[in-house]
């Protein structure tokens, strides 16, 4: 077909995404089929790839330094834990019901409460006073339903590495500055949750907790910064959508020493995506006291003893994968030659090894004879890749299905490759097609996926 480019167009509604990530697979509201469950989701056969896609790049780029190990800590913690960690006094957000229309909001986070102080909602001026509401969900642990056995739903992962800052130092035997990674469930009860998978009460973090003589932290600091920052560029992410936010002193939680959060500019507007914060000695001084059992570091060279300083930084592995869906999403609107009509072409430009499929194997006709090669050659592939098998619909569809879910490469078998023993390449961002030997395709694949940048 040919074609003249008449335009690109990016993500702009949030909508527009939630839509095609139901259509095809990546996203569910959770407990659909009872009406859904509020801020809850699921990820279906394609997220659940992508997903786990943003995970492992984030696990490699952190447990693959010669200076940080992983960890994977449970959800259930000792309750006294929260104590420590100051989540059962201070973990807590400004709630605001509006008397008119009985909206319950986050009045440190809603503009036209902060300005006029009336309702997000309605516009009602009949507001109670802000009130702390705790966002730690409780629950009990055995059969009793007692004070005494109240435990939580972890709201940070952040805590499980500090309790097992010990035991990860000695078994093994590393020396500062080293970090812990660890990736996991969070929970929080948000008073407003919202925006598809950005803010939800059950949610996955990536988090690393990097020890630290103190003195060095501000330059770790400065590091870890930078680090993340490229971080987010190697993943494809276009840097005019990223930028840093200083914490000002009046935003410092309660343990920092500095903050900084990287912002994305999501359809909604610009909001964090990852924190990377000072915590000082505040975790691990605060466990010594409550464990009474000593978390101190003692230096081999200078024989000095001390509590480590911690740069961490938190990232929602769900919000990453909204980031990661918004960046990659694009229309492009080109003019048909022959018919003169405008046409759109949807495509999720992800990055390769972000995409949940590497490539996808369509045979140009359901026949046997070329069916049977097809899913042999696809068998064949998924020893080392992702890859897909679609033989239904014409060629043009199958292309465009492969487009709007980001599968770099689809790979055609016609009548002609029983005869050469050659299929066709074609790329999902530039169309251009290839044609190479049957023999080749791994070769090709993983060339291509490695040379790979265009957006
Ligand atoms: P906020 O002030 O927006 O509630 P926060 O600053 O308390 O968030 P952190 O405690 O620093 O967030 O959490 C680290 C990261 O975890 C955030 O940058 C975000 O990516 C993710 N995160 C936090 N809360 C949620 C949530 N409710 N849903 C999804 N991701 C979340």
């Amino acid at each position: 077909m040919a074609e003249a480019q008449a335009g690109t167009k990016r993500l702009n509604d949030l909508q527009t995404m939630v839509s095609l990530a139901k259509r095809r697979g990546l996203v569910f509201q959770s407990s659909e089929i009872y009406g859904g469950l509020n801020s809850c989701w699921d990820y279906g056969p394609l997220g659940a790839q992508l997903k786990m896609n943003v995970k492992r790049a984030w696990w490699n780029a952190m447990t693959r330094r010669e200076d940080i190990v992983g960890l994977d800590a449970s959800i259930l913690m000792h309750p006294t834990v929260w104590k420590a960690s100051g989540h059962v006094d201070g973990f807590s957000d400004p709630l605001v019901d509006c008397k008119t229309c009985k909206t319950r909001f986050r009045s440190d986070n809603t503009e036209s409460y902060l300005q006029r102080k009336e309702c997000p909602n309605c516009g009602g001026k009949d507001l109670t006073e802000p009130r702390q509401f705790n966002l730690m969900f409780k629950t009990h642990m055995g059969p009793a339903e007692d004070a005494a056995s109240v435990v939580y739903l972890r709201p940070e992962t952040a805590q499980g590495i500090f309790v097992n800052f010990e035991n990860v130092r000695e078994s093994s035997r590393r020396k500062l500055p080293f970090g812990i990674a660890q990736i996991g469930k969070s929970f929080r009860n948000e008073i407003t949750p919202g925006n598809f998978i950005f803010r939800t009460r059950e949610f996955e973090q990536m988090e690393m907790q990097y020890f630290v003589k103190p003195g060095t932290d501000s330059d770790w600091y400065e590091k870890w910064k930078k680090t993340r920052w490229q971080f987010f560029l190697d993943l494809g992410i276009r840097e005019e959508n990223l930028r840093f936010h200083d914490h000002g002193p009046k935003e410092l939680a309660h343990y920092a020493k500095a903050a900084v959060d990287v912002q994305y500019q999501f359809p909604f507007g610009w909001q964090e995506l990852e924190g990377v914060h000072n915590r000082s000695d505040f975790d691990l001084t605060q466990h010594m006291k409550f464990s009474n059992k000593k978390l101190e570091y003692f230096d081999e060279a200078t024989k000095e003893k001390f509590v480590p300083y911690v740069i961490e930084t938190a990232v929602g592995c769900d919000r990453l994968v909204l980031v990661v869906l918004c960046d990659a999403y694009r229309e492009e609107v080109s003019i048909d030659e022959e018919t003169g009509k405008p046409d759109t072409r949807v495509v999720l430009g992800f990055h390769p090894e972000l995409a949940p499929t590497k490539a996808a194997v369509l045979p140009l006709s359901k026949k046997q004879e070329l069916a049977d090669p097809s899913m042999r050659l696809r068998d064949r592939l998924a020893r080392e890749f992702d890859v897909a098998y679609d033989e239904t619909g014409s060629i043009g569809k199958r292309y465009r299905r492969q487009d709007e879910i980001g599968t770099p490469y689809c790979i055609t078998m016609d009548f002609e490759s029983l005869n050469d023993q050659k299929v066709t390449v074609r790329h999902r961002d530039t169309m251009k097609q290839d044609r190479i030997s049957i023999e080749q395709v791994e070769n090709y694949l993983r060339d291509g996926l490695r040379a790979f940048h265009v957006r």
